[in-house]
């Protein structure tokens, strides 16, 4: 097992490539705290994990809420004493060029994507930072390395949280802290069917367009994404550190 023994922290773990990569988690060994906005959502992920044999406990908190993270952060150390692992994952979309974003609609995208990496990761540092060792992978996107059409909120936040991974590496190596980032390209989720739904006429169109872009001619899945956030959680990876790792069927590069 990968994680044995590991105590892991997911945030949006309540759907999509949180869900799977928290399943995934508790497979290789880890007791995993599931975190989501929606508690029945989150509380979904934990029995499907309890029922495969796996251990979870499910946490509430709204990763923009400061005293909502603090108040998870020391209830998950209340629970198992430590945090080995942070995979700040949740996140939303935001459509629009600049002229056509409301101001409140931008504020949320950043509070979200960005706000949302900030707070788990300022309160989960401090116990990784007195044992001198901890895990923090960020969920970023290939769309912090290439321009797309009316994404500019959601493209401005994915390349925040890659600059903050490279920032937080400098910040944090000392105390033998490793924080990476992943760059899926688009993976089908419910978060990818309600974008195509509220930007497209035709989601159908759309999903054929975007997997022309793709080298393989495929849409990821969220185990692809979990594969790979598996990776940089465990010591396989232990040479890599403020690093972006692509998952995204050769899009940015292709
Ligand atoms: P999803 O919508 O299926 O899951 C996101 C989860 O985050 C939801 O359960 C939601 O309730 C939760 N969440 C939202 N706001 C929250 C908050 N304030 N506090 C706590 N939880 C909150 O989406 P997904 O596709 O699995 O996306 C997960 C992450 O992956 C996001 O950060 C997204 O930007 C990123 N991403 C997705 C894709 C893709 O194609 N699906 C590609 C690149 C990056």
């Amino acid at each position: 097992m990968r994680l044995h023994g590991k105590i892991a922290l997911l945030t949006g773990a309540g759907s999509g490539i949180g869900r799977t990569t928290a399943e995934r988690f508790a497979i290789e060994g880890a007791a995993v705290i599931v975190n989501d906005i929606d508690e029945a959502k989150g509380r979904d992920t934990v029995k499907a994990i309890q029922a495969a044999g796996g251990e979870a406990l499910f946490l509430h908190a709204d990763v923009t809420d400061a005293d909502s993270v603090r108040s998870m952060v020391e209830k998950a150390i209340a629970a198992y004493g430590v945090i080995d692992i942070l995979f700040n994952n949740a996140g939303i979309s935001g459509v629009g060029a600049i002229h056509e974003i409301e101001p409140e609609d931008w504020d949320r995208v950043v509070r979200v994507n960005l706000r949302g990496v900030f707070l788990p990761s300022k309160y989960v540092l401090p116990y990784m930072m007195e044992r001198r060792s901890g895990n923090i992978i960020h969920m970023s996107s290939c769309i912090a390395e290439m321009g797309l059409a009316r994404r500019a909120s959601y493209s401005a936040t994915k390349g925040a949280v890659l600059s903050l991974a490279k920032s937080m590496q400098v910040d944090y190596a000392k105390y033998n802290i490793r924080v990476n980032a992943v760059l899926p390209g688009t993976i089908m989720t419910p978060f990818v069917e309600q974008y195509l739904k509220s930007s497209y006429e035709d989601p159908e169109a759309a999903i054929a367009a975007i997997k022309l872009r793709q080298l393989g001619g495929q849409l990821g899945k969220p185990e692809d994404v979990a594969s790979a956030v598996l990776f940089l959680a465990s010591d396989e990876s232990s040479f890599m550190m403020g690093s972006p790792l692509y998952i995204d069927g050769g899009v940015v590069f292709g």
